[in-house]
């Protein structure tokens, strides 16, 4: 019965006990039969206790004690252990089947390390070790990146650490139209995700049509030099972005000139600042006009309403649907943001339109052909939720690559740590 409840192939279960922490199972091998490649006397050599993390029994966190037979050939002097890659390796403080589950649990649902390991009564690096162990084998399986037809770089912030909050970064290579994570590779510079295109197979490159990224030079610099004859589309989300950054600027410039300090509770700039971020069409009538009372109060010289209506021109480029109209858009934009009337930062912004046209542009051709949507974005969101505070970057990556990057988990039953 207790080996039956135990449920391991090939053991004899010795001894079951209860310690103040912890349920123990002893165990030992079965098959007590051994012999040498050499062809000699094998006999026992004393006894090896090994101390395993299982999976918790009944609710209670559960030690496996396995109990290794030491063997020594008396003809050629050889000794060697037990071995049961099934039941648990030296290099894994957890069981197979416990590191099985710890993958689950973190890679597929998503819970906290800490948490799976309060669930085993052990410590958090015991799991995320097993994690790693179990985890790297099944992203880095070959087949799991399929042929890819629009690929996205962004970046991530994974982790702030030490006394000055250093930034961690980290980019994230995606399948735009399956909203698949491909990998992470670290720092948001262009020679990594540059040596990580440059290892790929050439066919697999030549089926990318479209890349989408964000305003930034670096992975523009990588989509120039790796992936030349593929259509580069700027990211919505970023070019929005961009556009609600140049308003939150110039309403705390504007803010500062005219009263001299911070925003503080009664300023009526302060108290529009959530208002100006909200879409036009979102806004009731009421609250429209109680902005722009706001604005007349704060803004004497109408600097933040041009900066909020740059922002919602700017939003409007996705309204259009026709390619040629777009681009039409794009070059006025260009034009009015640019005229010396204009608060600074909007006319910082039109010329970063200008200069990336062609690539917002292009959002309107991939579009409408079924082409890269958001799932740059989406993919981001989830990997936030569970891979943000991670310092140590092999750690990040297989979290965030066994969460979004679509692992094939039939094949775990074959994976050992
Ligand atoms: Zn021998």
């Amino acid at each position: 019965m207790c080996a039956l409840l135990v449920g391991l192939p090939d053991v004899t279960v010795i001894g079951v006990g209860e310690w103040p922490l912890w349920l123990r199972i002893t165990i030992a091998s079965a098959v007590d039969r051994a012999e040498c490649s050499c062809g000699g006397v094998v006999h026992r050599h004393g006894v090896r206790e090994v101390v395993l993390v299982d999976l918790p029994v009944f609710g209670r966190p559960t030690r496996l004690v396995w109990r290794k037979q030491r063997r020594r050939c008396t003809a050629c002097g050889r000794s060697w252990c037990d071995e049961n890659r099934e039941l648990g390796t030296a290099r894994c403080a957890l069981t197979t089947r416990a590191a099985r589950w710890a993958t689950v649990q973190v890679g597929r649902n998503g819970r906290a390390v800490s948490d799976v390991a309060r669930d085993l009564g052990c410590g958090w690096h015991a799991v995320m070790d097993a994690v790693v162990a179990v985890g790297e084998q099944l992203i880095d399986h070959p087949d799991r990146i399929g042929a890819v037809n629009a690929l996205g770089l962004d970046e991530t912030l994974f982790a702030r650490v030490g006394r000055f909050r250093t930034q961690l970064w980290s980019t994230q290579i995606v399948d735009v139209r399956r909203g698949q994570l491909l990998d992470v590779v670290p720092r948001r510079s262009a020679v990594e995700p540059c040596r990580w295109l440059a290892t790929r197979d050439p066919n697999w490159l030549a089926g990318i049509e479209w890349a989408t990224l964000d305003l930034s030079a670096s992975y523009r610099a990588v989509l120039d030099t790796m992936l030349p004859d593929a259509v580069q589309v700027a990211d919505p989300f970023h070019v929005v972005k961009l556009a609600n950054t140049a308003l939150d600027e110039c309403r705390r410039r504007v803010q500062n000139e005219t009263v001299g300090h911070r925003g503080r509770r009664d300023d009526p700039l302060w108290r529009a600042r959530r208002r100006l971020s909200i879409a036009r069409e979102r806004l009731s009538d009421d609250q429209h006009n109680r902005l722009m009372g706001l604005l007349r109060a704060g803004d004497p010289h109408r600097e933040v309403w041009f900066a909020w209506n740059a922002k919602e021109v700017v939003r409007q480029i996705y309204d259009h649907t026709d390619h040629a109209l777009a681009a039409e858009w794009v070059t006025e934009i260009g034009r009015d943001f640019t005229d010396p009337e204009m608060p600074f930062e909007v006319r910082r912004l039109g010329r970063t339109i200008t200069r990336w046209a062609a690539q917002i542009v292009a959002w309107h051709r991939s579009h409408v052909s079924n082409g890269p949507t958001e799932a740059v974005n989406n993919v981001a969101k989830r990997i936030k939720r569970v891979a943000f505070g991670l310092v140590n970057f092999r750690h990040h990556r297989v979290r965030c690559l066994l969460y979004a990057g679509k692992p094939d988990w039939t094949l775990l039953p074959t994976i050992q740590p």
